[in-house]
């Protein structure tokens, strides 16, 4: 029996996730690690900052996506990776022995590298996480109340 762990539960976490299970018999086990509950549809995010969608709407609870399915939920960041003993392990303490390993946990933003850049004290906003599109939303429904130029 081998067990195939992914990592992330987003765009190209679950589907493969799905995928393996769908592909490998039974008797291997398919593992999903996600440090969030939900699902988001990153895509949808851009409708969420124009407040044309609650976020709500463009999330799914991971563990009723998953478990149902024949495949193993478990809440928690990854913080080390060895691949020698092909061991992972999460905030929550947790080990998790792999036979083989699907990583999809997305770029990293790093809007540090340009000064002025990004929503944590720089001039632009994003919507590339659910928090960031939130907080995008709230500043282009201050902006309408007093519209000006907006780049
Ligand atoms: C506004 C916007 C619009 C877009 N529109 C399009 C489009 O039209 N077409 C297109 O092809 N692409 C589009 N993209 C790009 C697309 O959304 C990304 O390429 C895609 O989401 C990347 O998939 P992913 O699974 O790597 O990351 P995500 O979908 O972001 O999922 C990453 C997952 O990994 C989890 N994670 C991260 N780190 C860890 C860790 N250490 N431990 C456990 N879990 C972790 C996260 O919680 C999350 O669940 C868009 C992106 C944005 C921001």
């Amino acid at each position: 029996m081998a067990h195939v762990v992914v990592i992330g539960g987003g765009l190209g976490g679950l589907p493969t996730a799905y995928e393996l299970r769908h592909l490998l018999p039974k008797e291997h086990q398919v593992t999903l690690i996600s440090d969030k509950a939900q699902f988001t549809f990153i895509p949808g995010l851009i409708r969420v900052a124009l407040n044309l969608k609650p976020l709500a709407e463009i999330q799914l609870d991971l563990q009723t996506l998953t478990e149902p399915r024949g495949i193993q939920y478990l809440a928690g960041k990854v913080i080390v990776l060895d691949p020698e003993q092909q061991i992972i392990t999460t905030d929550r303490k947790q080990q998790i022995h792999y036979d083989y390993l699907a990583i999809s946990t997305v770029a990293s933003l790093t809007f540090d590298a340009i000064p002025g850049l990004g929503p944590h004290g720089g001039y632009p906003h994003s919507v590339c996480t659910p928090e960031h599109a939130l907080q995008a939303r709230s500043a282009w429904l201050e902006f309408l109340e007093n519209p000006g130029s907006v780049v």
